[in-house]
């Protein structure tokens, strides 16, 4: 007999920014499939890891009772490493046991050694909801501002300087606006490999016959695209950016008129790049002047140009100032506010951009208001019935350095898996299992997980209803599609749960409800109601009414700065922070694989994607392993001044000489080890992308 046909449940993929919505194809209880649905941002497109990604849910290992750390039994780094050894140190509780436990730690710390010696850090991998009721409990019911999420490793650079540039810290327009575009620049990303269906559209402007210009140190899938290809030096996109603005200004190629009407502070940069010749430059950066020369032209000339980038800009210690010089070279050419043109950061996570937008960061309330800001803060003490402190919190990794000089003794993780994900990881397992108290709240007993106090199941995404906000501003509705197995909850009742039990009178009913609230916190929200978004499905903020689609290109008239002006921020050169020496010669960079996702939480337990890349590998050029006497698939240690790991080699040809790449999803092999925890001064975010490093065959 025939099986039923699948109820088909439409919700979003819940990886990366892209934010493609799916149908969970729904047969007894279990997802069968998933398809790609036309959503505006992927036109019923989907990659490798939102089609075959979705297994993990129903993984052997999922968590689906609560977890207490049994009475002595030590908190051991070596755990992270161990999954049995780090359960064997749990026993099973029942929740009011585990609820009641994880609150009145907290409350332990709170009221004994202060507010401040708390943190939260919520989710990008989350619901809008989840993410702003996360930040409201730490807020009002820790009384701290010390919460965060994974946008400080991601894009908290980009938005440092977007923010102080034109005024907003999110895209001036969409990826799919590059089919307007007559010259469209990526740098520092790798969209085929981490935004795929976003690299389709960009793949298809330029078979349209837009110029596609891609920059990096490495090479990527989208080279063949390309027009142009710029192999720079690794750490060296100021002198890079800053000779493009030399010729844009020297030559006189910039747009007098744009300029006059929409920006201040020109002469500061003109001044600055004046240094800056391509002619020495191209020592530095490693690209011929001509080439210099030749891509500043195209971009400067095109009718219309846009540009998009990624973690090769950010995760630097100069990421603040790598993106000030792709604002300036934006905004000198009038390359802002008309369709084919934009500045656009690519999102890594999929709800990375909301998150952010409702208040999941140390320095900011909900809506991008400076916690110091005496209106703002008065507007959420009247809308929460609370005092909230002014001070700015810390940062995730700053959070991780009081942990670990003991200032601060306890820390409530929803969904982040600082274990694997912060830099120089051995200091933040260490400052982990420093902590007084630790309430973690996952799908898996992750590496954070094995060095908690209270382990809390929660719900994986095709089990919730919940928004999202992708990398093109577009707030999406995700709906449940499977119930939750054995006894785990939904995250919204677990905040609300250890809420109540530190004070705090709530009692939302759900998503809905918390909807509403955020959407009075958060102006961005105008017009968009959890009604529209069922409807809709897809509503792009900002929003001008009811009725109205969201404007998906904006700053055309004016940016929302004081005097409606953009700023020009001129940026030096500045070393990375760790150079290659005689004792590391390499440089290492780390970052995503098109099959595993971050730290690889879900994906290495989705049957298919962890097929296709089972284990860990060390990618160096053919050149450089035949120089080391490797062979392709041949064990090798990679060791830097703060960790080694040993790993198989790969023979990447799109690897210069000189350079390694390591993904950061395997636990056995992990790359957070090896790197830098140096910050960038402004977005606190660390040097992900350059460290000195040294191979070693095994
Ligand atoms: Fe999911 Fe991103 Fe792939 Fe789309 S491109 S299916 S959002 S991982």
């Amino acid at each position: 007999r025939a099986a039923p046909p699948a109820k088909e449940v439409a919700s979003v993929c819940p990886y990366c920014g892209v934010g493609c919505q799916v149908g969970f194809r729904v047969r007894d209880g279990a997802i069968k499939e998933v398809v790609g649905r036309d959503g505006p941002s992927n036109q019923n497109r989907l990659c490798v890891k939102g089609r075959f990604g979705f297994d993990y849910i129903r993984h052997p290992d999922r968590l689906t009772v609560p977890l207490i750390r049994v009475e002595g039994a030590a908190k051991d780094p070596a755990d992270c490493l161990d999954p049995r050894r780090a359960r064997a140190k749990f026993r099973e509780a029942t929740w009011e046991e585990a609820l009641d436990r994880a609150a009145a730690g907290l409350a332990r710390v709170r009221d004994t050694l202060g507010p401040d010696a708390l943190a939260g850090f919520g989710s990008a991998k989350g619901s809008n909801e989840e993410a702003y009721l996360f930040q409201k409990l730490v807020r009002t019911g820790f009384g701290t501002n010390n919460v965060d999420h994974c946008t400080r490793l991601c894009h908290a650079a980009s938005v440092a300087a977007l923010l102080e540039g034109i005024g907003s810290g999110a895209v001036t327009a969409p990826f799919m606006a590059a089919k307007d575009a007559e010259v469209i620049v990526v740098i520092g990303a790798r969209p085929a490999e981490n935004h795929p269906v976003a690299a389709t559209f960009l793949k298809d402007a330029a078979a349209r016959g837009a110029k596609l210009v891609t920059m990096d140190p490495r090479g990527s899938a989208l080279d063949r695209h390309a027009a142009e290809v710029v192999r720079f030096a690794p750490g060296r996109d100021v002198p890079l950016l800053n000779a493009m603005l030399n010729v844009v200004v020297g030559e006189g190629l910039y747009d007098r008129q744009y300029v006059a009407a929409h920006t201040e502070d020109f002469e500061l940069i003109r001044d600055h790049v004046a240094a800056y010749a391509p002619e020495d430059m191209a020592p530095l950066c490693g690209v011929p002047a001509d080439q210099i020369r030749r891509v500043a032209r195209m971009f400067a000339r095109a009718r219309t140009a846009m540009i998009l980038w990624g973690m090769g800009i950010s995760q630097s210690t100069h990421g603040t100032d790598n993106t000030r010089c792709l604002i300036a070279l934006s905004l000198l050419c009038g390359q802002v506010g008309r369709p084919g043109t934009g500045l656009h950061p690519l999102r890594g996570q999929n709800n990375v951009q909301g998150a952010s937008d409702a208040g999941l960061i140390p320095m900011m309330f909900p809506d991008y208001r400076h916690t110091d800001d005496d209106a703002a803060r008065g507007h959420l003490e009247r809308l929460w019935g609370a005092k909230l402190d002014p001070k700015p919190g810390l940062t995730v990794v700053e959070i991780m350095g009081a942990a670990e000089r003991g200032e601060l003794r306890g820390m409530y993780v929803m969904g982040e898996n600082p274990a694997m994900s912060d830099p120089d990881v051995n200091h933040a397992r260490a400052a982990l299992a420093r902590l007084d108290h630790l309430v973690v709240q996952d799908l898996f007993l992750t590496e954070t997980a094995a060095l908690a106090d209270v382990v809390l199941p929660a719900s994986a995404w095709p089990e919730k209803d919940g928004t999202v906000t992708n990398t093109n501003r577009q707030v999406q509705m995700g709906r449940a599609a499977v119930p939750l197995p054995g006894e785990a909850r939904q995250d919204l009742e677990i905040i609300q749960e250890l809420a109540r039990r530190l004070g705090l009178p709530w009692s939302y009913a759900g998503p809905r409800e918390v909807f509403a609230e955020m959407a009075q916190a958060t102006h961005s929200l105008a017009n968009i109601t959890w009604d529209r978004l069922e409807r809709e499905g897809s509503v792009t903020y900002p929003c001008a009414a009811p009725d109205a689609p969201g404007d998906e290109i904006v700053f055309g008239d004016a940016f929302p700065t004081e005097n409606g002006r953009a700023r020009f921020v001129p940026a030096g050169v500045t070393d990375p922070a760790e150079m290659p020496d005689a004792e590391y010669p390499f440089v290492l960079s780390t970052g995503r694989q098109l099959e595993h996702w971050h730290t690889g939480t879900m994906t290495r337990r989705a049957g298919a994607l962890d097929a296709l890349e089972p284990g860990p590998t060390a990618s160096l050029s053919p050149s450089e392993l035949a120089r080391l006497g490797l062979e392709p698939g041949q064990r090798l240690r990679l060791a830097t001044r703060r960790g080694a790991i040993e790993l198989a080699a790969r023979a990447d040809p799109t690897v210069p000489d000189g350079q390694v790449f390591v993904p950061f999803a395997f636990r056995e092999a992990a790359a957070n080890l090896l790197t830098n925890p140096q910050l960038d001064p402004w977005g606190k975010i660390p040097e992900f992308k350059y460290c000195a490093v040294r191979v070693e065959p095994l």
